[in-house]
């Protein structure tokens, strides 16, 4: 954590200094704002904690509750959410709280006897070592509290307003606000009170009955079918012996259940199948009641019983299959000539079943792709043409998400005599499990997603999916870190400049490209950094050498590695790295080509492109498609 360089600060560190409008921000709601986000859910409050590092803009976010969300919904945390949680800044405590899951057991009916469950296989959770982050169980709810902590922390100083319901937008062509939100009191004195605000934009976070969705005539497709689990957040005595342990069990006669321990070593959750909903049920599976939930679980685990002492939370989850057509107010026939005002994200725009634990966890990934394009836009340092590239990007996410759920949710729906072999679920869980850990997301070329020509430079970094993080040593300080761990959701880009080796005496290509990165007009850092901002307030750039530690002399380091930052002109001494001596080499291990390369990473922390130390003019022009050049603006004002 880096801090101190605008002046001490005596307190929490990660409380950041207020600024802009982060400085007596209002109570009330204003007149005007840059950004309203309806909905207070995971994709809401992430998209709200990564604008809240913007203090030149004024976000807000109304949710429907009174209050902060208290128990319930999802809780399973997959390893792409604990890296973002990384760059949030709350990995670590959050993980200290949470249930780690390590592995799951699929019981079925016994052979012998089945009307007997029985353990079947045991599998690793990531047994191909996908991650280094864990698979997590833990409450929505805290998930929030985070993200709120972050937000109310950051310089703009976000929170939410609660008791504030959305009502319905129009969308205008004139002005600076040009979206006009009526909104009404949904709790407190004034219940029931109206107000008309207006933003420049608004994201519909507001779940999966999102009236955002319908206010700006979206269609909702997919299956009319819904399926329905009773879920219930147990204490219970059992003489299940895996009862601390993520299971399937699949009965003969009645059905399945998807066990979950739950964080802190007692509570648990079942997912009691309750089935497809038929047509016209109009509600009457959410009347099943908490006995009939548990006796169903009886009957399932038979001959193990479960007796209920305490029920924390208990609900009937019902969901159907269903992508949204578009994630934002333009029409199909508009995209590329009118720019999007209104988005939608998470549960708004794609439901699916809880089994593969994907809602919370592809919802939050919704808003990350989101936050730092609108601060880009609202900065001046994009044009409004980049928001298409969020329904781009997140719709085809979404739909692989549906697909890949509606295959895991019937082979668990299967009855065990209709699998060819009775490991078959088992090895369709092991071998897919790249997908749930949420690493299967890989972007499609576009002016945010560079080509292929030079993939074989850095074969470990596909470009497209996320920068998966190796081991390095930072030179400045000594200390062994995760090179990717250092990657803060503040918003700006990585440039990683892997290092070439030339012989003694030899011009060195990593030495040219970083001269030309610091000095020439052309470069990324003299064209797109506005005026008067910090040298690496836009583009984070770090090298890493193929020395260990004592090949490095920080001094002759290119002082684009080692820029001097903030009010001060103080050294940045945490962008310089080799390789770790005590772990496997970095370049090995992520395929770097030895004659160097550049490795360009999104503020979402996906690979943006790679390409040789000897391009100049292509890596400009690749962020030109995507930046406005900040010389003409100044100019231009
Ligand atoms: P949500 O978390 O749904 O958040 C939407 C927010 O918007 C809510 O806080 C809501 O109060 C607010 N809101 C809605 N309408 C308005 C409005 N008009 N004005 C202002 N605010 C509004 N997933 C699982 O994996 N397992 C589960 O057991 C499970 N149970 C669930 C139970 C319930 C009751 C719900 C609603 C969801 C459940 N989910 C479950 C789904 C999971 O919680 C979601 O996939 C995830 O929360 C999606 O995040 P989100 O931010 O898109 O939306």
């Amino acid at each position: 954590m880096q801090f101190h360089h605008h002046g001490y600060v005596s307190g929490d560190p990660r409380v950041l200094r207020a600024a802009g409008t982060g400085i007596d921000r209002p109570a009330e709601l204003p007149e005007e704002m840059d950004v309203l986000i309806v909905g207070s859910g995971p994709a809401g409050m992430l998209l709200a904690a990564q604008l809240s590092m913007f203090p030149s803009l004024t976000t807000r976010l109304v949710e429907r509750r009174a209050g902060r969300l208290e128990i319930g919904q999802a809780d399973g945390i997959q390893a792409r959410s604990v890296e973002t949680f990384q760059a949030f800044g709350f990995a670590e405590r959050i993980v200290a709280e949470a249930y780690w899951l390590t592995a799951m057991n699929f019981w079925a009916p016994d052979p012998q006897n089945p009307s007997h469950i029985v353990r079947g296989q045991r599998t690793k959770d990531d047994p191909h070592g996908i991650s280094e982050f864990k698979h997590l169980i833990v409450n929505q709810a805290r998930v929030l509290d985070y993200f709120a902590e972050y937000a109310a922390n950051g310089p703009a100083r976000v929170r939410p307003d609660f008791g504030w319901e959305f009502v319905g937008l129009e969308v205008g062509t004139e002005g600076e606000y040009p979206v006009s939100v009526t909104l009404r009191r949904s709790a407190g004195d004034d219940e029931g009170t109206e107000r008309i605000v207006r933003a420049k934009y608004v994201v519909g976070c507001d779940g999966a009955r999102s009236r955002v969705r319908e206010a700006i005539g979206r269609k909702h497709i997919g299956a009319h079918a819904q399926h329905a689990w009773g879920v219930m957040d147990i204490l219970a005595e059992t003489d299940f012996p895996d009862i601390r342990t993520k299971c399937a069990i699949q009965s003969h006669e009645h059905g399945s259940i998807l066990h979950i321990p739950r964080e802190g070593g007692y509570l648990f959750r079942m997912y009691v199948d309750l089935g497809e909903v038929p047509e016209g049920d109009n509600g009457a599976v959410r009347q099943t009641s908490l006995e009939q939930i548990v006796a169903q679980a009886n009957r399932i685990m038979n001959p193990y019983t479960l007796e209920v002492r305490d029920v924390a939370w208990h609900s009937v989850y019902e969901v159907g299959h269903r992508v949204t057509d578009k994630f934002d107010d333009v029409p199909v026939e508009l995209t590329g000539r009118q720019d999007p005002r209104v988005f939608i994200a998470g549960d708004a725009c794609h439901t699916h079943s809880a089994k593969a634990g994907q809602g919370m966890n592809v919802s939050m990934q919704d808003g990350f792709n989101l936050g730092w394009k609108l601060a880009q836009v609202l900065e001046g340092r994009s044009p409004a043409s980049l928001l298409s590239t969020y329904s781009a990007e997140r719709q085809v996410i979404a739909q692989n998400l549906i697909d890949f759920d509606r295959e895991w949710s019937s082979m668990m729906a299967r009855k065990p005599e209709e699998f060819d072999s009775p490991d078959a679920l088992a090895q369709f869980y092991v071998d897919t499990a790249e997908f749930p850990a949420g690493f299967m997301t890989q972007y499609a070329p576009s002016i945010l997603i560079g080509t292929d020509e030079h993939q074989a430079l850095a074969a470990g970094f596909p470009i497209g999916k996320r920068f998966k993080s190796a081991h390095a040593m930072r030179i400045g300080d000594a200390n062994p870190v995760h090179l990717g761990h250092h990657h803060r959701a503040d918003g700006r880009w990585r440039i990683y400049a892997f290092a070439d080796a030339p012989a003694a005496g030899q011009p060195s290509a990593l030495g040219e490209w970083a001269e030309w990165m610091a000095t020439s007009p052309d470069s990324p850092v003299a064209t797109f950094t506005p005026a008067g901002a910090d040298v690496d307030s836009v583009f984070d750039v770090k090298v890493v050498y193929q020395q260990t530690l004592d090949g490095v002399e920080f001094g002759d380091v290119p002082e684009i590695f080692r820029p001097r930052v903030g009010p001060f002109a103080v050294i940045d001494y945490e962008k310089v790295y080799a390789v770790d001596a005590d772990q496997p080499d970095i370049f090995d291990e992520r395929g770097i080509d030895r004659g160097g390369c550049l490795v360009v990473v999104r503020p979402d922390q996906y690979v943006a492109h790679i390409l040789p130390l000897t391009a100049r003019d292509e890596l400009t022009r690749f962020f030109a498609g995507s930046m406005l050049a900040q010389q003409d603006l100044a100019a231009a004002s």
